[in-house]
């Protein structure tokens, strides 16, 4: 029988938790529920230097704005505890022993000082099979001169013995078979006797085997840790239950070449971090997708299609269910994925087009409290309706004035101010006015206006009923001047809905200030 799929997302709480990590989290989380099987958040913490504050939480609170369910793991238990690698020293000790004891690793006692003065004698030093008995280890020194030191105090670090001239194998299921001349590789730190604590290498691999791990589904980034990772389960006597490897594609820069970084987001105003993070250090925040106003439906939808796609069996829209069940391991990329922010947004602005006009009430009213501005939240559901499919303009990465749909909430404002603020002054080079305040136009719109004020019911249905009939008698075409009074600009939705939104009198209101104005 097949073991039960378990696989784990395992990030070190050094800060924020990067968009690739999100992107790396997600394939294992779709993996795990396509097969049945477990997902599993361990906390790899082993690095006390570089520890952060908050991260473990904002990691956790990341997912959970995602929709991205753990089985078990810190904060969410589980039988295979515990899952912070800073509560399982003894474990590691005991695995630590285990290796001294079958001769895979040794003790070495060299200090900084002695490992620096030897990289001065030997150019490219590397601790190995060459230069191991040159050192001061368990290897060239007598038993009872170990244990002295030991009991002495001295600090020391336990190495990993490796052979030296082994193809060493990687079966990755996205690269295939990886192949690495062990020759290349250093032996190892595994463990530290200044902090006992084990080193990432040696905790994730007893990791991943006491809790069952299957598949090791993680970032390009790690793949040179593999070949060594692969020693390490043979070491132990785990060859037969080694979990398989996937190492997914990198994500790379929107415009030119490399790894994304955080300047990338910067530099073109999108964020790196699933949430906004304020480092406790320097106080720097740095911005999020929550925050930004991206839906989390929007941002799992995008990021599952970096570096992976369903081909012909369905379109780009998916939901989680959906991804759970297109996606496919083996057919990710072994290549770099470009990570088009412009698509983030396009996604963003389909999902949001798929949710009620009430649901933008929250974000939108933030947006209108910023500028001073209370609506009720069926006023709210009002302008988005009227404008959730217009497009608005802005300025790319390089320096172009593009178009694009709503994506945010934010995005509103701009398209919707004279919703709530009227106009205040008038562009007389813009070129709309220009084309349509003329000659005769104040006569036009003041008799317009006294016919307006007559109106008995002041809905679109009803301005629509009486309103009609009287242009078309008149011979008259008021609805760019109209628009001119109401919205001070070339823009905004059907005038009727307008007006309607804005009531009799504040339409009269700004119709006669424009036509003090514009004369
Ligand atoms: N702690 C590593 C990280 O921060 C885990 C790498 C792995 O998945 O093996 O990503």
């Amino acid at each position: 029988m097949d073991k039960k799929v378990r696989v784990r997302f395992a990030p070190s709480p050094t800060g924020p938790l990067h968009i690739g990590g999100v992107r790396t989290a997600l394939y294992n989380y779709l993996f795990a529920r396509q097969h049945g099987g477990d997902l599993i958040f361990r906390i790899e913490d082993t690095d006390s230097t570089r520890f952060v504050p908050g991260a473990e939480e904002y990691i956790i609170e990341s997912f959970k704005w995602l929709g991205i369910q753990f089985d078990e793991g810190v904060s969410f238990g589980g039988d295979h505890g515990p899952y912070r690698q800073s509560e399982r020293r003894d474990i590691y000790k005991k695995y630590v022993q285990v290796l001294l004891d079958n001769g895979k690793a040794y003790i070495a006692f060299d200090t900084p000082e002695e490992l620096d003065a030897k990289r001065k004698e030997v150019e490219n030093f590397q601790y190995d099979a060459s230069t191991r008995l040159q050192m001061r280890n368990s290897l060239t020194l007598a038993p009872e001169e170990v244990t002295r030191l030991i009991e002495e105090g001295h600090q020391y670090v336990v190495r990993f013995r490796i052979e030296p001239g082994r193809d060493v194998e990687v079966d990755d299921l996205i690269r295939g078979k990886v192949v690495i001349n062990s020759s290349i590789l250093d032996d190892k730190v595994l463990y530290k006797s200044a902090d006992e604590l084990p080193t990432y290498h040696l905790a994730n691999i007893v990791d991943d085997h006491l809790m069952e791990v299957t598949h090791v589904i993680r970032g390009e980034e790690w793949l040179p840790s593999a070949p060594l990772h692969v020693l390490l389960y043979e070491a132990f006597g785990w060859a037969d239950t080694m979990p398989r490897f996937a190492h997914l594609p990198l994500l790379l820069k929107p415009i030119g070449n490399g790894k994304l970084s955080k300047r990338d987001g910067d530099k073109l105003g999108f964020p790196v971090f699933p949430l906004e993070w304020h480092d406790p250090k320097s106080g720097e925040v740095s911005s999020g997708y929550r925050e930004k106003g991206y839906l989390p439906q929007a941002v799992v939808n995008f990021l599952a299609l970096l570096g992976w796609n369903p081909g012909e069996a369905h379109d780009e829209m998916m939901t989680l269910e959906e991804l759970v069940q297109y996606f496919d391991l083996s057919k990710c990329s072994k290549n770099g994925a470009k990570f088009d922010y412009v698509k983030a947004a396009w996604f963003n602005h389909q999902y949001l087009l798929q949710q009620p006009d009430e649901a933008w009430a929250p974000a939108y009213g933030k947006v209108l409290a910023e500028q001073g501005i209370t609506a009720s939240v069926s006023q709210m559901a009002e302008v988005v309706r009227m404008m959730k499919t217009k497009v608005i303009e802005y300025v790319d990465g390089q320096g172009n004035k593009k178009k694009r749909n709503i994506s945010f909430a934010s995005d509103l404002w701009p398209l919707t101010k004279f919703f709530f603020v009227a106009p205040e002054a008038f562009d007389l080079e813009d070129k709309f006015i220009k084309k349509n305040w003329k000659e005769g136009t104040a006569d036009e719109m003041t008799r317009f206006s006294q016919r307006l004020a007559a109106v008995e019911t002041w809905t679109v249905e009803g301005l629509k009923a009486e309103i009609d009939p009287w242009v078309e008698a008149e011979q008259l075409r008021p609805w760019n001047a109209w628009r001119v009074c109401l919205v001070g600009a070339g823009q905004g939705p059907d005038m009727y809905e307008l007006a309607a939104f804005l009531g009799k009198e504040e339409t009269l209101q700004r119709m006669k200030f424009a036509i003090t104005q514009l004369g």
